[in-house]
């Protein structure tokens, strides 16, 4: 089975993604990360961010292994992130990566802006997690408080704003909601609630026939 999750940014579909990865024992790839290490490997070798060939060759060889949790969690990696997004090159360059991982014969569950629309349109299970603005801004205000960061909620809001657009106005594989995907709003739910509607949705496939 392949699970494909997608939705904006803070959303908790990171946190939905873990849970129904383990509960139903498949390989997770949170599809972030490879956007957010392309940037910072380009940050830290000081390409620009628009340096379509340069960051192509980065993503190409990018080994996760070489980046720590924190510094790919920070606001500045993911806005990085958002901008080497917009680059198909980049995106072809992580496109068989995500490809293989989705195929594997295990099944396997991804998170992103576009497994639903573009890595796997095949997927079995497709949901897209959102909530309103404000929500998603007091929680990833929250998350860098517990990693030290000093910032205002006004400013995460805004970031999140700038970057909710620039995901879905590129012209390359915007983050757009499948047409078959199951809408989760999680603005007014709880974690164990947004849970438990993402388990109902695959639930609901495996009710049809469908293995894990
Ligand atoms: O999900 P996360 O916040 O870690 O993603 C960081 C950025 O990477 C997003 O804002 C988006 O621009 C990009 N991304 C993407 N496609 C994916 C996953 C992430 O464009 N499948």
């Amino acid at each position: 089975m392949i699970i494909a999750i997608d939705g904006t940014t803070a959303s908790g579909k990171g946190t939905i993604a873990k849970r129904l990865a383990a509960r139903y024992g498949l390989p997770h790839m949170d599809t972030g990360r490879l956007y957010r290490a392309t940037a910072v490997a380009a940050i830290k070798q000081g390409v620009a961010l628009d340096d379509a060939a340069r960051l192509a060759t980065i993503a190409a060889r990018l080994d996760l292994t070489h980046f720590d949790e924190a510094e790919l969690r920070t606001g500045e990696a993911g806005k990085a992130a958002s901008k080497v997004a917009v680059i198909p090159e980049v995106r072809q360059a992580l496109f068989d990566l995500q490809r293989a991982f989705a195929i594997q014969a295990s099944g396997a569950l991804l998170d992103g802006r576009d497994i639903g629309t573009v890595i796997a349109p095949d997927a079995d299970v497709k949901l897209w997690v959102d909530a309103n603005v404000e929500q998603r801004g007091y929680r990833r205000w929250r998350e860098y408080l517990g990693y030290g960061q000093a910032i205002t909620l006004e400013e995460v809001v805004k970031q999140l704003r700038i970057r909710d657009e620039r995901d879905q106005s590129r012209k390359d594989a915007p983050a757009t909601i499948a047409t078959d995907a199951v809408l989760i709003d999680t603005t007014d739910l709880t974690i164990d609630a947004a849970v438990e509607k993402a388990i109902a949705a695959v639930e609901a496939v495996l009710a049809r026939g469908k293995t894990v």
